[in-house]
């Protein structure tokens, strides 16, 4: 056997993106330190065995630009402040992970040097290979984006192969599920469909970016203990959005 086949495997390198409300908990607003908790406790789960993973947090528990920029304020102003807001997130994410144990860098796409590293790929790249939980804070640096691109983005950047959205559903559905009682779920659903039928699994122009560069997506509930465990390993329920 070569020295090239006796090498472990590759391991498997993977984006989780969470949603800034996934943090609030039964609040309104912000972070519950509770709930932070239960994550980051999901997140060690799923990690183990030969996984490299990003975390990508938003920041809508906090601040969303559009509703800002739609009350008087500057859009590009707004936004920053969005930016802001996921590093925040990121911030509580990283000591929630620490606190258990777990070897993480927060990577910030705004550069703010006394609170984190700046997002510089080779860097992400280094310390996913050293088995470090990458936090990518700061959206994409840009305004007019979301996390969800972020993530496309950071996932594609790093050569992940698959985006885990971790969501208050199950899934994909046909209509909404919270008010339709016979709304269908997809198991997958192609990326170009999703598109056509703004099917909302993450806005277009991360959709977009995904489906040009081949990145699976799966949507799954992350409500449920082992959630994160069980779609990184592929078993649990949820919809896989694939490129085409
Ligand atoms: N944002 C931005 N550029 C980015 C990512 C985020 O301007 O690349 C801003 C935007 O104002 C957004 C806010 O940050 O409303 C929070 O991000 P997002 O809405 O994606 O968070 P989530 O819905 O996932 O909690």
């Amino acid at each position: 056997m070569s020295a090239v086949q006796a090498e472990e495997p590759a391991a498997r390198r993977l984006l989780l993106k969470i949603s800034g409300e996934a943090l609030m908990g039964k609040n309104q607003f912000g972070i519950s330190a509770i709930v932070v908790d239960r994550l980051a406790a999901e997140v060690q789960r799923a990690r183990s065995g030969s996984i490299e993973l990003g975390v990508v947090i938003g920041g809508g528990n906090i601040f969303r630009g559009l509703a800002a920029a739609e009350n008087g304020l500057d859009r590009v102003a707004a936004d920053q402040m969005g930016m802001l807001a996921t590093v925040m997130n990121a911030l509580a994410m990283q000591t929630a992970l620490e606190r258990l144990g777990e070897q993480t860098r927060v990577l910030s796409a705004i550069p703010m040097d006394t609170i984190c590293e700046p997002y510089i790929k080779r860097r992400a790249m280094r310390h996913l290979e050293k088995g470090r939980i990458v936090i990518f804070a700061a959206g994409t640096g840009n305004p007019f984006f979301t996390t969800d691109t972020a993530a496309v983005l950071r996932a594609v950047e790093t050569g992940c192969t698959l985006i885990l959205k971790g969501t208050n559903v199950d899934g994909v559905y046909d209509s909404d599920p919270h008010r339709n009682p016979g709304a269908r779920r997809y198991d997958t659903l192609s990326q170009t469909e999703a598109l056509a039928r703004n099917l909302r699994v993450m806005d277009s122009a991360a959709l977009a970016v995904a489906r040009d560069n081949g990145l699976p997506i799966r949507v799954f509930n992350l409500s449920g203990e082992g959630a994160v465990a069980a779609a990184v390993r592929g078993t649990g329920v949820g919809t896989t959005v694939t490129p085409d």
